[in-house]
């Protein structure tokens, strides 16, 4: 078939949970029945940031792939609703390298590395101390991982009088109503998470909750960071998340008892909207800021390096996919500021990260939620295999998936949503005057 002649036929999703979160893929037919592309939209988010777009892309030729996402990008949005543009984005790469034959990292300007280097994301379950989780960070470094993020919040404090300050009441809403929303987030986040007084505390923001650390709850976290560090030794980079929403000023203070124990980043202190404490932090302490994960489009980056982060970590599901953080990656080079990619998702969004992590100048590392579930892994054909905290970037064509299992899709299917590659008939006759000006 002739290039010119290539069309886009279908869109379709599977929603799938379990390994270990909520995850949709999406799958982007063409009129040759030997090209699919495959995309992903974020984890946790919903399949309709996808289905809205289809009738905008039926019958367009996938491998005009900026043209086409600048027709869809008005329908993307910070955090999730990012999703359906990055997914779409992503499945046309996948579709363009397929035609031509190459991997998606060439059509990015080819490599600047043949392997990316892979952190995962630590946690542990329950009241624990810091040597678990040392223990837990030790577990990782013998299976090759080079680069360790925990996640370190005040619910640790919540069982210890005297460690945190905040209007009477409001701890004890949040264990009644929200625990979730200020641990750590394993699985799936859970929808009543996102209704009635759940919302409310899920969504407040840092500086709005007046939760202060007293001096025994900064001993108590310092202690815990301490016996991290006695496990895992000083020599590995150890990032830090999750710390719960309390006041900038707090996390300052705490910040400043970490400096001697080489904190490599700490994570969304504020919401990544809030430019003045981003500031504030940058200027008042040695530990370096980071975030990014919930943020589209690059060009929405720039306030941020300028208010002084040091760090981002932007998801390529919720950036709007590869070029946009290509894009990004330019605007490091102009404000000198490092590189993460954050990766939630299943072997779909991972392999697209990876040919990013490849194609962009610097990057840390590509983050990794999966390591604990063997099943994660057989998602895909080929499968995929880590080799010492590493993953080698593939020569075959488009992002190297050749097929995915089929059967692991129906076993991991989402419970309360549509069979996995539903028809989407219902969203052909989806239509607007998309025009963003008269
Ligand atoms: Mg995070």
């Amino acid at each position: 078939m002739r290039a010119r002649d290539l069309k886009i036929t279908d869109l379709r999703v599977a929603n799938i949970d379990g390994l270990p979160k909520h995850m949709i893929l999406l799958k982007l037919f063409t009129n040759d029945p030997a090209i699919i592309g495959y995309g992903e939209v974020r984890d946790a988010s919903s399949a309709t940031y996808a289905k809205i777009l289809k009738s905008r892309l039926i019958g367009e030729n996938p491998l005009n792939v900026e043209k086409l996402f600048n027709r869809i990008k008005q329908f993307g949005g910070h955090s999730r609703q990012g999703g359906g543009v990055s997914g779409v984005e992503i499945a046309l790469w996948d579709i363009v390298g397929k035609f031509y034959k190459v991997p998606v990292y060439q059509l990015l300007g080819g490599k600047y590395r043949d392997e990316v280097r892979i952190y995962c994301d630590t946690d542990v379950d329950g009241k624990h101390t810091g040597t678990d989780m040392g223990k837990a960070l030790k577990k990782r470094m013998e299976q090759g991982f080079t680069f360790l993020k925990m996640d370190l919040g005040i619910e640790l404090l919540y069982d210890e009088s005297g460690t945190l300050n905040a209007p009477i009441g409001m701890l004890e809403d949040m264990k009644k109503y929200s625990m979730k929303a200020i641990c750590h987030q394993s699985g799936s986040i859970d929808k009543s998470l996102m209704f009635g007084k759940n919302y409310e505390i899920f969504t407040i923001p840092h500086y709005a909750t007046v939760i202060h650390l007293t001096e025994k709850g900064l001993n108590y976290l310092e202690d815990y960071v301490r016996q991290v560090r006695e496990v895992i030794g000083n020599e590995v980079p150890l990032a830090i998340d999750h710390f719960g929403h309390v006041a900038i000023e707090d996390a300052i203070k705490f910040s400043k008892r970490l400096e001697k124990y080489n904190i490599a980043w700490m994570e969304d202190l504020t919401s990544w909207q809030n430019n003045k404490d981003i500031k504030k932090f940058a200027d008042n302490s040695l530990v370096p800021i980071c975030t990014g994960e919930d943020i589209y489009l690059a060009e929405n980056f720039e306030n941020i390096m300028k208010a002084g982060i040091n760090t981002i970590h932007p998801d390529l599901l919720t950036i709007g996919g590869l070029l946009e953080m290509k894009k990004v990656g330019a605007l490091c080079e102009k404000y000198g500021v490092s590189l993460a990619i954050h990766m939630a998702e299943s072997p779909i969004g991972f392999m697209a990260a990876v040919h990013a992590a490849a194609a962009l100048k610097n990057v840390l590392a590509v983050e990794f939620h999966s390591v604990d579930h063997p099943e994660w892994y057989e998602l895909v054909n080929p499968v995929i295999k880590l080799e010492n905290g590493f993953m080698q970037v593939p020569d075959a064509p488009g992002l190297g998936i050749e097929s995915l299992n089929e059967d692991l899709i129906e076993k991991f299917r989402k419970a309360d949503c549509d069979e996995p590659w539903k028809d989407t008939l219902d969203w052909d006759k989806e239509w607007a005057n998309d025009r963003e000006w008269s």
